[in-house]
């Protein structure tokens, strides 16, 4: 599967943390990231991570591309809802192909928790039944 992961400067930390404590499911993986963020988790957990432009120099948007060509799977991005983000429109245009896609996007750690052991546990249906949809259309 392939996941794109992304943290404000403010939840880099959580991110290093977080990939770092679920490196053993986040290796079976193929990972991508906006610029600063994949460069410190290659860095300080060692995983193979694809990087893109950094977010506010359009990585959210190139994320936001492989979506909409149904080529990413899964988004983890820990926001900072307390900083204004220059690149606040490419935010939502990331977040709103996620779900026009039907793609899971947890915004932060605690749901992020929840999708990574689903995952690690195939404990995940939403593919056979956006299919299923599909067929019915
Ligand atoms: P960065 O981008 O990983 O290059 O810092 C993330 C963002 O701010 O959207």
């Amino acid at each position: 599967m392939n996941i794109a992961l992304i943290a404000h400067d403010k939840k880099k930390e959580d991110i290093i943390q977080f990939t770092k404590k679920h490196a053993g499911v986040f290796s079976k993986h193929e990972l991508f990231a906006t610029g600063t963020t994949g460069m410190r988790i290659a860095d300080e957990t060692g995983l193979d991570v694809t990087r893109f432009q950094s977010g506010p120099l359009g990585g959210d948007q190139q994320i936001g591309a492989r979506i909409a060509d149904e080529q990413m799977q899964m988004v983890i991005f820990f926001r900072d809802p307390l900083t204004a983000q220059p690149h606040e429109p490419d935010i939502s245009a990331l977040l709103r192909l996620c779900d026009v896609h039907q793609i899971p996007v947890a915004t932060n750690l605690a749901g992020a928790e929840i999708m990574v052991r689903a995952l690690d546990h195939d404990d995940i249906e939403w593919n056979s039944i956006i299919e299923e949809n599909r067929k019915q259309e």
